[in-house]
């Protein structure tokens, strides 16, 4: 009998765990992708993200034909679409490569059960990380709560080898499949005017290539710098597993070993980025509560302002501070925002609007093509000085300033605000002299930061001494 490979968050046929352990049981695999059946608006997720996962699936399916295999497409609730077509195709075994969140966590666990109840096999496999996160434990195995000692352990181990390519899949002529799917399937569109990154694994292994040979030598000095595009733009490759991590990592470790010290040096500033995200992931996996609560107890129950017109503001892009809303833009265009401005944008939100950090995570989670749910939350965490590892509530970040540090010629905000284009940089990073907009059709600041800044502090302090 055929074994059915579940694809989920790992969109690819090169180094796949799951996929390979299915072709070595030399019999015919089913690859399966179960498309999800919200519709309309999600808190979650949009149109961005979902485009990006359909030409990823396109990309998959023409893969797949590679190795004698073919993209078996269902809809609905997963778990009862797994077993439907286990019962039409005479399967008796799933495969699939777990996930890091807890909605994927908790359908795995409900196939689980079904499949026990039925005699199926069902074997789940670690693919998405380097490391486990029950791998990365103090001395005393408990979970880090602090990324340096966590990075410490992380970069101290030993990783996995990447493994292959399944030889031939021998999918079954006969299965029938739904079409891939495409925007319609949820009734949604992309906005106009909107840019996003090729899809795919070959696409993803492009962006490795340009790392490796263009990128990483310069990225610890350029990676602060958000009109500098000197970052490596795998973040929704990783995020739709369209390259493995092991992958990555046997090709940075290649590259050190023929690098210069210097060269070296930036090498692990970007090595060091990937045990961020394996150290969200493992705060996600050991605090799931972090999705509705603040990781820091001491903070819980923080009063937040009611969203109102400077929230509307802050989503088009429009609230006067050229930095944040260069970077909204770059956002609601690309599906990507450069790092430095999502804390930038997210401590903007957080502490010169008082806004609660759940609502500017959704806001990312509904355009961010990388939209991952562990490093978002993270990040949001560290910006509202509210998560693991978080920047102090004390620390908060002038805006202006921060345009000042890191986009000093304005060609980051230029690129994003064109009616901004023939403004004199240096008058970007300051509120305007004498109450006049900066230029026609763009909006004064809604709000003064140090007033602002204040109010975060009093708000802070009274309650923590209430608490
Ligand atoms: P590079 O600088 O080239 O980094 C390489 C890889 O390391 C990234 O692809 C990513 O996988 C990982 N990485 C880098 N920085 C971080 C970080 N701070 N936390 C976790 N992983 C990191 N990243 C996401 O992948 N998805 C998200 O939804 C997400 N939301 C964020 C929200 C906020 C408020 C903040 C402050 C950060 C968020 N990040 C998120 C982290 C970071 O901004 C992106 O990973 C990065 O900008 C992606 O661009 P890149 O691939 O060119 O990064």
């Amino acid at each position: 009998p055929p074994v059915i490979h579940w694809f989920r968050r790992d969109l690819r046929i090169l180094d796949n765990t799951g996929l390979l352990k299915a072709s070595r049981e030399r019999r015919p695999v089913i690859p399966a992708y179960i498309v999800s059946d919200w519709s309309g608006s999600h808190n979650w997720t949009g149109a961005k993200r979902q485009h990006f996962l359909c030409e990823s699936l396109k990309s998959l399916n023409r893969n797949l034909e590679t190795i004698d295999g073919r993209l078996i497409v269902r809809g609905g609730e997963a778990v009862d679409a797994l077993l439907t077509l286990a019962e039409e195709s005479g399967a008796n075994a799933i495969f699939f490569n777990r996930d890091p969140d807890p909605f994927g966590k908790a359908t795995e666990h409900r196939l689980q059960d079904a499949c026990k109840e039925r005699g199926i096999e069902c074997r789940g496999f670690h693919d998405h990380t380097l490391h486990t996160a029950e791998e990365i434990l103090t001395q005393s195995d408990q979970p880090y709560r602090v990324y340096t000692p966590y990075s410490k352990n992380w970069l101290g181990r030993d990783k996995p080898e990447p493994g292959g390519k399944p030889k031939a899949l021998r999918t079954p002529a006969s299965l029938d499949s739904d079409p891939l799917p495409s925007l319609d399937h949820w009734s949604i569109e992309l906005p106009e005017d909107c840019s996003i990154l090729p899809a795919g694994e070959r696409a993803a292994h492009d962006r490795l290539k340009r790392l490796i040979n263009e990128r990483v030598e310069s990225y610890a000095d350029l990676r602060d710098v958000p009109s500098a595009d000197g970052t490596s733009r795998l973040s929704q490759d990783l995020r739709f597993g369209l390259i493995s991590i092991r992958t990555v990592y046997q090709k940075l470790d290649k590259a050190r070993q023929s690098a210069a010290p210097s060269a070296r040096e930036s090498l692990q500033t970007y090595v060091k980025e990937l045990a961020w995200r394996e150290f969200y992931m493992a705060i996600l996996h050991h605090y799931p509560h972090v999705l509705e609560q603040e990781f820091m107890a001491d903070w819980r129950g923080l009063p937040w302002d009611e969203p109102g017109d400077d929230f509307e503001a802050w989503k088009r892009g429009e609230t006067g501070f050229p930095i944040v809303d260069a970077g909204i833009r770059e956002l609601l265009t690309t599906g990507f925002m450069h790092n430095r401005v999502r804390m930038i944008v997210a401590m903007f939100l957080t502490k010169d609007l008082h806004i609660d950090w759940r609502l500017g995570e959704s806001f990312f989670m509904q355009h961010l093509v990388d939209g991952e749910i562990a490093s978002n939350n993270g990040g949001w965490q560290w910006s509202a000085g509210t998560g693991a590892d978080a920047a102090p509530y004390f620390r908060i970040q002038n805006p202006w300033s921060q345009s000042k540090r890191h986009d000093p010629d304005g060609k980051y905000i230029k690129r994003w605000i064109p009616e901004l284009k023939d403004i004199p940089a240096k008058r970007l990073h300051s509120p305007p002299e004498g109450n006049e907009p900066l230029a026609k059709g763009y909006p004064l600041p809604c709000v003064d930061h140090s007033t602002e800044r204040a109010e975060t502090l009093t708000r802070f302090k009274r309650h923590r001494q209430q608490g």
